[in-house]
């Protein structure tokens, strides 16, 4: 058995909104049309994948899409984009099955390739099917009324042939039927279904996007951790996460120093990936000297909240042998949840000394280290 896959891809998309085709459309890191030629180029009983794509755009898909064995123009119906598909399967001359599929289902794999190879061993095609689990009604009159829905199937794709079974199935098939497995069903080939996934559910509809990200590509929490030091100096009192507090000296820094919401910001932005204080806020810009740190603590939960995410919790340890942090933990703790916008619990505030060891030993300055994990947000919709 030596199997060509081919991926259609030939339409426009409109249904599902926006401007560009949803085959290019992002789903995680890569388009919706990367999905399955990945399953298919991976699969060790796939030959040749063949990409049937939007006429005179071969050249854009050949070099967005690379790895294909061939980029075929589309045609006018669906039908005629998997005539010209068939085509290109011919070509190599030892090709015995096919298995044709939507580039807007991203969600097949290896196990549904796998069920289809077996079914092939029987039959002359076979395709992925779920059986209806919602009640069906039709419309009728001011009224509804039941259809029975025992035995009924929801087809998906790839629908797998023989090669010769499907060719002269198109070559006889009136234009416009439903699928590929109705085009062999009407020259009476042997077919059979096996079992499907939620996963190969197709995006049709805007709504389609979330629900096979959820699916395919579940977010994960996220987790950073961040470290900041500063230098003490002549003054009379420090700020330590948003709380001013009596002591012998001052911290140094361009902004008011609040060494513990520093490496919580760093946290906050190394769990998203997205740099570091210094890169949101340089020193060496005005506008931040003396500013107050919340500022930047805040905008770091902004960026996570923007991002789908919300603190899961965080755990900050102060390091100095002064001044003594344990009767204002309760204040910082409390401060810090104020501007990250969550509840307490999820924030933890800790001091250590290093036994009289190092620079805060010799208390020379204090250093701060952070973790922070950010869960994702559960969507809505
Ligand atoms: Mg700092």
């Amino acid at each position: 058995m030596k199997i060509a896959a081919i991926i259609v891809a030939a339409g426009r998309g409109n249904r599902a909104g926006g401007k560009i085709p949803k085959q290019l459309r992002l789903l995680g890191s890569r388009p919706i049309m990367a999905w399955s030629l990945a399953a298919f180029s991976r699969h060790a009983q796939i030959g040749p994948v063949i990409l049937v794509v939007p006429e005179g755009e071969e050249e854009e898909y050949r070099a967005r899409f690379p790895g294909a064995a061939a980029y075929i123009p589309g045609g006018e119906s669906r039908q005629a984009s998997v005539r010209n598909g068939l085509s290109a399967a011919i070509a190599p001359g030892d090709i015995s099955h096919v298995m044709i599929h939507d580039a807007a289902r991203p969600g097949v794999d290896e196990i549904i390739i796998d069920r289809l190879i077996a079914a092939l061993d029987t039959h002359d095609g076979a395709a992925p099917a779920l059986p209806v689990a919602d009640a069906l009604k039709r419309p009728s009159g001011q009224s509804v009324e039941d259809v029975d829905r025992t035995g009924l199937f929801r087809v998906q794709t790839p629908q797998a042939f023989r090669l010769d079974v499907i060719l002269s199935a198109l070559a006889d098939a009136p234009d416009g039927m439903v699928d590929d497995l109705a085009v062999a069903q009407h020259a009476g080939a042997r077919l059979t279904l096996v079992e499907g996934h939620e996963r190969l559910g197709k995006v049709t509809y805007p709504e389609d996007f979330s629900r096979m990200q959820a699916l395919l590509c579940p977010p994960v929490p996220r987790m950073g951790s961040g470290f900041d030091v500063h230098a003490f100096e002549p003054g009379d009192h420090v700020t330590l996460c948003g709380i001013e507090i009596a002591h012998t000296a001052r911290l140094k820094g361009h902004s008011d120093a609040d060494v513990g919401w520093h490496a919580l910001t760093d946290a906050i932005l190394g769990a998203l990936g997205l740099g570091d204080i210094g890169d949101h806020f340089p020193p060496s810009d005005e506008q931040w000297r003396g500013a107050p740190s919340h500022i930047f603590l805040a905008e770091a939960m902004r960026l996570a909240r923007a991002e789908g995410f919300e603190l899961g919790n965080c755990d900050l340890t102060l390091i100095c042998e002064a001044p003594k942090i344990k009767p204002h933990r309760e204040a910082m703790r409390k401060r810090t949840a104020e501007v990250l916008g969550v509840d307490g619990a999820r924030i933890s505030v800790k001091a250590t000394t290093t036994e009289a060891l190092g620079f805060t030993g010799r208390r020379e300055g204090i250093a701060a280290q952070a973790i922070a994990v950010l869960s994702p947000k559960v969507s809505s919709s």
